[in-house]
């Protein structure tokens, strides 16, 4: 089999267009007539016949994605009949399993039913969703909230709807997909500046006419690198060039500050930040997301952003769910400390180990592996040996810089630590990776 390693992660445009020349018919005859819109339809879907990494990947035993999971308990998790130890969530606080939460989920779930079956625009607007969005504002120090069905959906409606044709958006290359596709949706000019080179970014804003609005958007903590955004920097770039700044807080929610607010409070910077956008599916135990800001601007975006008033609200066992994790994780700040003992405990060992856990400095921690199907091996070793960990490749990273991303809890033990880093120190070595 051919290495999948030294294959395309996406297929060549000669691969798709050789295929669109193809008869269509299932035994290689000529059709009756290959008329314009037939080859025009091969063409589509050529494109899914031509990417073969997935199927090389199954064929070789080391395909990583969609694994099935038959029971999950917080930091331990059940896949073909075997315990892992879940080193590859977003469950920072380890909350889903926390039993108030699960009440007050089944007590929303009694009283409001399973769905809403609307948006919040129309028919599914609940008092718990304004009830969230009260709590969120107070907690990140901003006047008003808006509450989205996921956080992906946040970014997509926020920047779609904020950047207009007279405006600039500017962007860490590294910021998160859903910004990314956010600021294609919007109107404006996109200007893309390399992670955390933010002396190319004020470069790029000096070069941008003063005439046009400005907005930076930066991730708090970067989601596989697990560095914190410099902030302050930002900030000054911010009064010099008049830009707006949003700060995407996904995975700085509940580890950053002193009462878990993110980055801004982190950095003692809350009224320097226009908007914050964060999402429930990692350290809040759900699914939704929410921006805060002036409320002015969170009326605008609570009648203008599609991605809110299109789709379908957050059920109401998700909204109690949040409230609850919220409240849970500003009253108890020992879950904080316990996340960061276990996070460094984490980084010591395996940089202790001899691995390159990059610029991190945060609970995400992410193993440099460097070639694609060593990466697959030793997460495919891991996996075996009982550590769920996830192999992140091309192209959410550059094809030499792959690597495992594992990210702690706030419930791991200790000793669930110390097993994951005694199957990293053996495979690891077995597989030339230290
Ligand atoms: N922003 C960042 C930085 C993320 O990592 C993610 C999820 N991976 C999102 C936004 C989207 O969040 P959600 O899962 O709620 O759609």
């Amino acid at each position: 089999m051919t290495d999948p390693a030294h294959k395309p992660f996406l297929p060549t445009s000669e691969a798709a267009g050789s295929l669109a020349a193809d008869t269509g018919q299932p035994d290689g005859s000529a059709p009756a007539r290959n008329t314009p819109e037939r080859s025009n339809r091969m063409q589509v879907f050529a494109k899914a016949e031509a990417f073969t990494v997935p199927r090389d990947l199954r064929a070789a035993g080391l395909y990583p994605y969609f694994q099935r999971i038959e029971e999950s308990r917080d930091t331990e998790v059940v896949i073909d009949g075997q315990k892992k130890i879940m080193i590859g969530s977003n469950n920072y606080m380890g909350l889903t399993h926390d039993p108030r939460i699960l009440e007050a989920a089944k007590a929303a779930l009694l009283k409001y039913g399973s769905g809403n079956t609307g948006s919040r625009f129309l028919n599914g607007n609940l008092d718990l969703h304004d009830q969230l969005e009260e709590d969120l504002a107070d907690w990140v120090g901003k006047p008003a909230a808006l509450v989205f069905s996921t956080g992906y959906q946040t970014n997509l409606g926020t920047i779609g709807a904020l950047i207009g044709r007279t405006d600039t958006i500017f962007l860490d290359k590294l910021d998160h997909a859903c910004i990314q596709d956010g600021a294609r949706l919007g109107w404006g000019e996109i200007k893309r500046f390399r992670h955390a080179e933010l002396d190319q970014l004020e470069r790029q804003l000096a070069k941008t006419d003063p005439e046009r609005g400005k907005l930076i958007v930066v991730d708090g903590v970067y989601s596989m690198e697990g560095d914190i955004v410099d902030l302050p920097r930002i900030v000054e770039l911010r009064r010099q060039y008049g830009a707006g700044i949003l700060i995407d807080d996904a995975h700085s929610l509940g580890i950053l500050g002193e009462t878990g607010a993110g980055t801004a409070e982190h950095f003692g910077l809350a009224d320097e930040v226009d908007l914050i956008t964060g999402t429930f599916s990692k350290s809040l135990a759900s699914i939704g997301g929410f921006v805060a800001g002036d409320e002015i601007v969170i009326d605008f975006l609570r009648n203008q952003a599609r991605a809110l008033m299109f789709s379908a609200s957050m059920p109401p066992s998700a909204v109690a769910t949040v409230i609850e994790a919220v409240r849970i994780i500003r009253s108890e700040p020992e879950r904080r400390e316990r996340l960061w003992e276990n996070t460094h405990r984490m980084m010591r060992g395996l940089r202790g180990l001899g691995f390159d856990l990059g610029a991190t400095e945060t609970p995400v921690v992410p193993i440099l592996v460097g070639d694609m199907t060593k990466t697959f091996k030793i997460w495919r070793a891991l996996f075996d040996a009982g550590v769920f960990t996830n192999p992140v490749v091309p192209p959410a990273v550059p094809p030499s810089q792959c690597r495992l991303r594992t990210s702690l809890m706030a419930t791991h033990t200790a000793e669930q630590i110390d097993l994951a880093l005694d199957a990293f120190g053996r495979l690891g070595k077995a597989l030339g990776v230290i």
